[in-house]
C-alpha cells in the first residue's frame, strides 16, 4: 500500500478498546470514558474482516493498543487469530503492564513478540498519582514476566512531563546500563486532557541530551521508527528520543491507525478519519475505500503546542 506522498504503508495501530483500568493524568478524564453503545464498537469478526484485507494491501505489523489492550474481554484469541493471518510478520502490544504478570504467557503463546510497557515513574507514590492510582510493582513484576517468556527487548514508554519526572531522566537512562531494554522518552503532546496544561510540563526530547550528556548517538535498526537512538558508553540497552513536537519523522511515516469504533486514521495529527464501520454495513468495498483514503495521507503533520486533536490518545491508541 502506497500513499499520495510515496511512502509505503505497512504498519497498523489497532486500538480495541477506548477503556482502561487507569487513568493516566495527561491521557483520561479522572471519571473515564462513556462505554460506547451496543453496535458502536467494531465486533471481533469486524476487526478481523478489516485487518484481513489491511493485510491483503500490504500491512505486515501490527500493534495491539488502546485504551488498555489488556482489559478487552477475548483479546487473547483475537491475538491468535491475527497471528495466523497470512500477510503479518510482526504483533506487537502497547500496555500500562497492570494485567502484565497474569497475561505475559498466554499473550507470548498466542503471538505477541515483543511489548512496549508505558511507565512515567519510577517512584511508586508518583506513579499512583500520574496514573491515579497504578500500582508500580504490577508492572514491575509484569515486566519481569514479560522478559521470562522472551517478550524482548522491552520497550518501556516515559512519557517527558514538566514538573513531574524531568528529576527521573538519569534514572531512566540508568535502566539501560546493564540491561538490554529501550527506554524511550516520548515529548507530550497537548491532544485531549493535556490541551489546558501549563507551558511548563512540556520538554522537549532534547533535555534528556543536556541532562545526560554521555548519551552517544547510535544509528536507527528501523527508518520509520519515530524515535533517535542512544548509548551510555558500554551500555547493554538503548534510550529512544521521540519528539513529535520538536521533530517531524512524517517523511519516514509508515503507519495507519484502526480506532476501537471502527474509525480509520491516516495520520496521529489529524482529525480526518475514514468510517469503515459505515463502509461495511453499506456492503461496500474496503479495500477500495481505504485506498481512497490513503491516498490522502498528508505528507507532513502540522502539530504545534496547544492545538486541538479532538480525539484523546485512549481514543486513537498513541
Ligand atoms: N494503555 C496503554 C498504555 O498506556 O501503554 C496503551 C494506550 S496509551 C494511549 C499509548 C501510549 O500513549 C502510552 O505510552 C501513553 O503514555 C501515550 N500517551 C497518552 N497520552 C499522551 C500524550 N498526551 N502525549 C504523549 N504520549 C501520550
Ligand atoms: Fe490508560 Fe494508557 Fe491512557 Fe494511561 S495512557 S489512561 S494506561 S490508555
Amino acid at each position: 500500500m502506497i500513499d499520495g506522498a510515496g511512502r509505503k504503508i505497512n504498519y497498523l495501530r489497532l486500538s480495541v478498546t477506548d477503556l482502561c483500568n487507569l487513568r493516566c493524568q495527561y491521557c483520561m478524564p479522572e471519571a473515564g470514558v462513556k462505554k460506547f453503545g451496543h453496535g458502536e464498537t467494531l465486533r471481533f469478526n469486524e476487526i478481523l474482516r478489516i485487518v484481513e484485507t489491511l493485510s491483503q494491501m500490504g500491512i505486515d505489523k501490527v500493534r495491539i493498543t488502546g485504551g488498555e489492550p489488556l482489559v478487552k474481554k477475548g483479546i487473547i484469541s483475537l491475538i491468535e487469530t491475527i497471528n495466523k493471518m497470512d500477510g503479518i510478520k510482526e504483533l506487537v502490544m502497547t500496555t500500562n503492564g497492570q494485567r502484565l504478570e497474569e497475561m505475559a504467557e498466554s499473550l507470548k503463546d498466542a503471538g505477541i513478540c515483543r511489548i512496549n510497557v508505558s511507565l512515567d515513574s519510577l517512584n511508586p507514590e508518583k506513579y499512583a498519582s500520574i496514573t491515579r492510582g497504578g500500582d508500580l510493582e504490577k508492572v514491575l513484576r509484569g515486566i519481569r514476566k514479560a522478559k521470562e517468556v522472551g517478550m524482548t527487548p522491552i520497550k518501556l514508554n516515559v512519557v517527558l512531563i514538566g514538573d513531574f519526572n524531568d528529576d527521573e531522566i538519569v534514572d531512566f537512562v540508568e535502566l539501560t546500563r546493564n540491561d538490554d531494554m529501550e527506554v524511550r522518552f516520548i515529548e507530550l503532546m497537548p491532544v485531549g486532557e493535556v490541551a489546558s496544561w501549563s507551558e511548563r510540563n512540556f520538554m522537549t526530547g532534547e533535555s534528556v541530551l543536556e541532562e545526560v550528556p554521555e548519551l552517544e548517538a547510535i544509528e536507527k535498526e528501523d527508518r520509520s521508527s519515530p524515535a533517535d537512538y542512544y548509548r551510555l558508553p558500554h551500555g547493554k540497552g538503548k534510550v529512544g528520543i521521540i519528539r513529535p513536537i520538536t521533530c517531524k519523522f512524517c517523511s519516514a511515516c509508515n503507519r495507519i491507525r484502526l480506532t476501537s469504533d471502527g474509525k480509520l486514521r491516516y495520520c496521529l495529527h489529524s482529525n480526518h478519519e475514514l468510517d469503515l464501520k459505515v463502509v461495511m454495513d453499506d456492503h461496500g468495498d474496503i479495500m477500495k475505500a481505504v485506498e481512497e483514503y490513503i491516498s490522502l495521507k498528508p505528507a507532513e503533520h502540522h502539530l504545534e503546542h496547544h492545538q486541538y486533536v479532538t480525539r484523546s490518545m485512549f481514543g486513537i491508541g498513541g
